[in-house]
């Protein structure tokens, strides 16, 4: 909230009107004062979040909604005559601490109140406390969502948390879609039994299953898969768990990721029948449980044109390249216009303290954000 409300006085000395809706979006919006009837026509938003992971670095999110403040600020100081108006947006929760991206997904209409009165976070503490202890009301977070009629285009500059563009030795990147991924809870049965007694050929050892399938990804991926596809077993919980039993449960998950939703469909299959020979193997049993299917994303080529068009005239040396990671935007692909920039992350780190982008690179990426701003709000 501390945060909020600081962006909220620099959106104001910026010149913007701002308010914060019912899941505390702050939003600023800039309509130049010697064009009033600009405020009737859609506006172009800029956006990215406030919130970050624990222990997090102090790049990933804020830096969109700063530079967006900061085209605001350039295009206020120097007149530049804008046709419509500017919003700035430092959404909430994108991190997913309910499960969500909670602000972006209310801007675009996919919440529901169903998911709102039932989304916990891994504590326990519900989303409807946890908005109320910050003052806000549950029952007004559907009115946060916006007519895409009233939006022109999405834009949002984010650090890339990767490490492709300081390998290829690019300070920015154009992004031209966001990876599906799907994530699943697969669980083997065996059984436990003694760790001293049972021969290593008449157990069904439900670690052995785990051990195997993860020996398995890289060749599911490299036949079915693309440069894009990812395969993550990102927790493994295993039963009894005690060193000297044999484990007769192993429960984890399983992340997959590609920029093609058949492409996913067919790793996903793949999975499926290694898990089940697998689990013929070590006379398991083999259930899962698909948590969540979030389809790839794909951006405006119009949009992503207008960007390149601009890196070129600025003598960008940028390169297009998908996003393995969610981002806000991803929600207004299918409404509106929608871009991503990425800048380069020193050495691919994010969510981590040492998170860092060197300021030469963020001005490059956020001139671009600007140029691709002016285009956009200046077109009558
Ligand atoms: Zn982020």
């Amino acid at each position: 909230m501390e945060a909020r409300h600081w962006v909220k006085q620099q959106f104001e000395q910026a010149g913007m009107t701002v308010h914060m809706d019912g899941v505390g979006n702050v939003c600023g919006r800039y309509v130049p004062a010697e064009n009033p009837e600009a405020n009737e026509r859609p506006a172009v938003l800029i956006g990215s979040h406030l919130d970050s992971v624990p222990a997090g670095g102090m790049f990933d999110g804020t830096l969109g909604v700063i530079a967006g403040l900061e085209c605001v600020r350039v295009i206020k100081e120097n007149n530049i005559t804008i046709n419509r108006p500017i919003e700035v947006i430092g959404t909430s929760e994108e991190e997913g601490r309910f499960g969500g991206m909670l602000g972006a997904q209310a801007l675009t209409g996919n919440l529901t109140f169903d998911w709102l009165e039932s989304a916990q976070d891994p504590t326990g503490e519900y989303l409807k406390e946890a908005l109320e202890k910050c003052g806000f009301d549950v029952h007004q977070a559907l009115h946060a969502r916006r007519d895409p009629d009233d939006i022109r285009a999405f834009l949002e500059l984010h650090i890339e948390q990767g490490p492709v563009l300081e390998i290829e030795k690019k300070p920015v990147g154009v992004v031209d879609g966001i990876s599906g991924v799907f994530k699943w809870l697969i669980k083997f049965v065996g059984k436990p039994d003694h760790a001293g007694t049972a021969p290593m050929n008449m157990r069904s050892d439900a670690f052995m299953g785990v051990a195997d399938f993860a020996h398995e990804l890289s060749r599911i991926i490299d036949e079915e898969g693309t440069d894009y596809t990812r395969l993550t077993i990102g927790r493994v919980d295993l039963k009894p768990g005690f060193a000297h039993t044999i484990p007769g449960e192993a429960h984890f998950t399983l992340v997959g990721r590609d920029m093609e939703k058949e492409v996913m469909k067919q790793v996903a299959l793949s999975c499926n029948k290694v898990l089940s020979s697998i689990a013929r193997k070590h006379n398991l049993k083999f259930t899962y449980e698909q948590l969540s299917w979030i389809e790839p994303k794909h951006f405006s080529e119009q949009l992503i044109g207008q960007i390149e068009k601009h890196a070129k005239d600025c003598e960008l040396d940028y390169m297009r390249m998908p996003s393995g990671a969610g981002h806000d935007c991803q929600f207004f692909t299918d409404l509106v216009p929608t871009g991503l920039i990425f800048v380069k992350s020193v050495g691919g780190i994010s969510h981590a303290p040492d998170e860092w982008s060197h300021w030469d690179d963020i001005e490059k990426g956020s001139n671009l954000l600007l140029r691709t701003l002016i285009e956009l709000a200046t077109e009558d």
